[in-house]
């Protein structure tokens, strides 16, 4: 219930790091009497994000919502070509908006929670009350949860490399059976690759529909028409000549082990994509967003320091290396994940990159590379730490 004006939580954004603690409270009979505000600036959210992600087939949590799952994974480059069944895993696909239409329907039965459309100006701690401020009106609340994802922050430094993964895709409609609906293609580095680490992911929705994204992993973003350009042209050596684009999907995230928790206070958090929440060398957060989700519910209790919720673990490291190398040379991305794919079971790779494999098993992972490539690396970090 909310004491004397303050909320228990207000949460600035809702999206999918916001919704995901708020669906998991809901969860929780801990978080009965709990208010929750949350402030959105957009009131129109639709599929704005198509989420793909992958965990076992057996798992029916994300069900109600997944429009596509896949048991098979392609990866394709000059050195490598490979299809494999990842199961016990699958592959899945939700589009945003059904996970929005479901959390504010729970959120609108609720009455400890409000959901309000206005933008986020500004916060500050006032002892043990955040204020979160957003022009038109200012709120109080125990604990804050930000996931406004400030660019700034990790630009205006340079020990962290910054890396982007950036996308236009095409969802398209073929007149003939062009796809195989059981198998996504992960990585395609076939497209040139221009300087850059360059791939096409393609996702079946049946034969005749497929969602085809041009990504890249680098520092900077392209002229829109360069992402179409490369996907028509992708289309064409494909001898997909006749179909409809009926939807089409831009995005950017982040890549970067900058150490955004360092912005956390004890009432404040940041969460989602600002949370650093967003695997470093992937791009991938869903999962990620998802497993802290259940983290923070736990850890939560009436007089927390958030200061003490994020811990650093060796995959930071991992990914901190791999980001030191595709930054200083962006053209490697190709060959680094060939010789991945070539040496690795996918599954084990899968595992790897969900953060879940053992130390053994990343033992046999970075001897897929050739020693000097990060050894190289490692030093170098270990001297700039040392200055
Ligand atoms: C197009 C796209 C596709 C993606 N696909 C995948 C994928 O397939 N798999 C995967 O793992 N990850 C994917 N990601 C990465 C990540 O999962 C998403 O970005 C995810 O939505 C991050 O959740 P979040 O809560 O951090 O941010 P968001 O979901 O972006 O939520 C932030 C919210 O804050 C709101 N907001 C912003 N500023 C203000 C303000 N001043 N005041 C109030 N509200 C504000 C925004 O409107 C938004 O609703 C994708 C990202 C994009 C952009």
């Amino acid at each position: 219930m909310k004491k004397k004006g303050v909320y228990d939580y207000i949460f600035a954004g809702a999206g999918a790091s916001s919704l995901q603690i708020v669906k998991q409270m809901l969860q929780d009979k801990r978080f009965k009497h709990k208010s929750v505000l949350i402030l959105e600036e957009n009131s129109n959210k639709t599929n704005d994000r198509t989420w793909c992600f992958w965990e076992e087939k057996s798992k029916k949590d994300w069900d109600p919502f997944v429009r596509c799952q896949w048991d098979n994974i392609t990866f394709s480059s000059d050195t490598a070509e490979l299809q494999e069944s990842i199961l016990p895993y699958a592959y899945k696909m939700i589009r945003s908006n059904a996970f929005y239409t479901y959390v504010y329907e729970l959120i609108a039965k609720n009455e400890n929670i409000d959901l309000t459309f206005e933008k986020v100006a500004s916060f500050e701690t006032q002892g043990e009350i955040v204020r979160v401020s957003t022009g038109k009106n200012t709120y109080s609340g125990a604990y804050f949860f930000n996931s406004i994802f400030d660019w700034n922050a990790a630009q205006q430094q340079s020990k962290y490399p910054v890396l982007q993964q950036h996308f236009v895709g095409w969802f398209i409609k073929t007149k003939d059976d062009c796809f195989d609906p059981n198998t996504a293609t992960f990585m395609d580095f076939s497209v040139a690759q221009k300087g850059n680490t360059r791939f096409m992911y393609v996702l079946p929705l049946s034969r005749n529909e497929a969602l085809i994204e041009y990504t890249l992993f680098s520092e900077n973003l392209l002229n829109y028409a360069e992402y179409e350009r490369e996907i028509r042209h992708y289309l064409t050596q494909k001898n997909i000549r006749n179909y409809n684009i009926t939807e089409t999907e831009q995005g950017s995230i982040p890549m970067t082990c900058y150490p955004f928790s360092r912005q956390n206070s004890k009432r404040v958090l940041h969460i989602g994509s600002a949370g650093g929440w967003t695997k470093a060398s992937t791009g991938f957060t869903f999962k990620f967003i998802e497993r802290k989700a259940t983290e923070l519910v736990a850890f939560l209790s009436d007089d927390c320091d958030m200061r003490l919720f994020e811990k650093r673990n060796r995959f930071w490291w991992y990914d901190l290396l791999f980001l030191d190398v595709l930054a200083q040379n962006n053209h490697k991305g190709s060959f680094l994940f060939s010789r991945m794919f070539q040496r690795n079971n996918p599954k084990t790779i899968l595992r790897f990159l969900d953060e879940k494999t053992s130390f053994a098993e990343e033992v046999r992972i970075m001897r897929s590379f050739p020693v000097g490539v990060f050894v190289w690396q490692l030093i170098r970090r270990l001297m700039r730490s040392l200055h």
